[in-house]
């Protein structure tokens, strides 16, 4: 098993910023959220702090000790959050290692190894991360005290910022270098010409979730397929004759088939060594589940609002970029008045899929709605629900263009990371205009999904946390009234 954190922007900052060590080592650390995927223990930063120099029962080189109220403070605020675990970190005004001092503490103080222990023994908490922090940037060591077997390396350490994602690489991990192979560096010959082949070679091997593989979905895929090798395909559709205006990576006789079948047929013919796992579900079922939480990124391209809120949720609570794709031809008395597509980019810790504007009202069950459709229940046009707007190959594939650019820029960032991505982007076919949206619609506060008393942070319980998504995905009760 590989081990993982994932940390967002704003705690990153607090912690590197105050665990600069120059003349006396520096403490704080971070309140964790943890869950499992097939190879991977993964652990994110739910909230984080920095000790106050009041804080510290004595502070020099070598070591510091901490107040028991300071720690009890710490303590009664993880289990306020229900955190899986905690992360203890301090700085070295040197290299980034770990001391005689921190495995086995300083006098009647404890190192960090006898306090978590301690702490661990009082509370329950099932996950202790360690890390230390040197003086050089990035120069980090860290390592996580697991239940009954001692301390395993962190491999990667995640920072998800707005300008896109970057990896840092303990000196502990055993992370091996990484060594391009022909067949990859031929192929992408002339991508190398202006991306970095460790960072096109990052790109390859990441792993991307499609939920919905319609109209947008399947024209994702066919950019995506140039440059990423796996995928996972959820949808339960067939293949309709009425699809076929729009639909990216299918044959005649693929009518009738499963939508996820006939597209990695098509995607193996293209590239035998793609992994391509093809899931005849809807998300949130649990397979869908299963290999959401496995993924970099999950690309949102259903055809409806109800499957998009519990998507952003799902990101928020793991820590996976989300890139929501949609389009829509609108019609007016018969004639036609909008075409436009959206691309919205949730990244961890930044403005949520919410407060970027998915209206959060009026979200309905596509399974009730399709229930209620069998039984008779005539729909009321002016809701919009359930009735999937008509659009078109050309808008699918502009969205899907974006949507593919901002994943290859939040990875690779090609252009340098002095920028912020934009997470709104709507494209009118009309006017021919792309229009950046994202100033307009700054991260709320209020936010059921990410603001103060958000959701997606509460409920992690202690040990292998994977609520079911009946506990995960409880809409805010606002949605609920309007939904039910
Ligand atoms: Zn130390
Ligand atoms: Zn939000």
């Amino acid at each position: 098993m590989k081990n993982k954190l994932k940390i967002t922007e704003e705690h990153w900052k607090r912690l590197s910023k105050g665990l600069r060590a120059d003349k006396q080592e520096q403490m704080g650390g971070a309140y964790l959220g943890f869950y499992r995927t097939d190879e991977t223990n993964v652990y994110t930063v739910l909230d984080s702090w920095i000790h106050d120099p009041s804080d510290y029962s004595f502070q020099n080189i070598g070591g510091v000790g901490i107040h028991a109220d300071a720690n009890a403070r710490v303590f009664g605020k993880a289990i306020k959050l229900q955190a899986a675990g905690i992360l203890d970190a301090h700085s070295h005004p040197g290299k980034a290692f770990i001391s005689h001092t921190d495995d086995h503490g300083h006098q009647n103080e404890g190192g960090t190894l006898e306090r978590l222990r301690k702490t661990r023994l009082a509370l329950n908490l099932g996950i202790l991360i360690r890390m230390v922090v040197g003086a050089s940037p990035n120069n980090i060591y860290a390592d996580v005290a697991l239940p009954e077997k001692g301390f395993e390396p962190i491999h990667l350490i995640e920072v998800h910022k707005s300008s896109g994602r970057i990896d840092i690489v303990p000196v502990n991990s055993p992370f091996e270098e990484y060594v391009p192979e022909t067949e990859f560096l031929e192929r992408h010959s002339r991508t190398l010409e202006f991306i970095e082949s460790y960072k096109a070679q990052k790109l390859e091997d990441l792993e991307i979730t499609v939920l919905g593989t319609g109209g947008t979905g399947s024209a994702f895929i066919n950019l995506a397929k140039f440059h990423c090798r796996k995928l996972n395909l959820c949808d339960a559709d067939r293949l309709e004759k009425s699809n076929c205006n729009r639909f990216f990576g299918a044959v005649n006789e693929d009518v009738g088939d499963l939508k996820v079948n006939a597209i990695r047929r098509d995607l193996l013919r293209f590239r035998p060594n793609m992994e391509i796992r093809a899931i005849p579900r809807f998300f949130p079922e649990n397979e869908t589940l299963e290999v959401a939480k496995n993924s970099d990124l999950i690309v949102v391209s259903p055809d409806n609002d109800w499957t998009r809120y519990h998507a952003f949720e799902f990101g928020l609570r793991y820590g996976i970029p989300i890139i929501e794709l949609g389009s829509g031809v609108s019609l007016h008395n018969g004639k036609l008045e909008r075409m436009q597509a959206q691309v919205r980019l949730q990244i961890p810790g930044a403005p949520c899929g919410l407060c970027l504007g998915l209206p959060d009202d009026n979200l309905e069950d596509p399974w009730l709605a399709d229930y209620k459709h069998r039984v008779g229940y005539v729909e009321d046009k002016n809701t919009g629900h359930a009735q999937s707007p008509a659009s078109v190959a050309t808008l699918n594939m502009a969205v899907a263009n974006m949507g593919m650019v901002l994943a290859r820029r939040y990875f690779c960032h090609e252009l340098g990371m002095e920028r912020g991505l934009p997470h709104y982007l709507v494209w009118d076919e009309i006017s021919l205009r792309v229009f950046d949206l994202t100033s307009q619609f700054p991260h709320r506060k209020s936010c059921p999904l990410c603001g103060e008393n958000r959701i997606s942070s509460s409920y992690w319980m202690r040990g292998d946390t994977l609520p079911t998504w009946m506990e995960l995905m409880d809409p805010p009760g606002e949605c609920l009234q309007q939904a039910v």
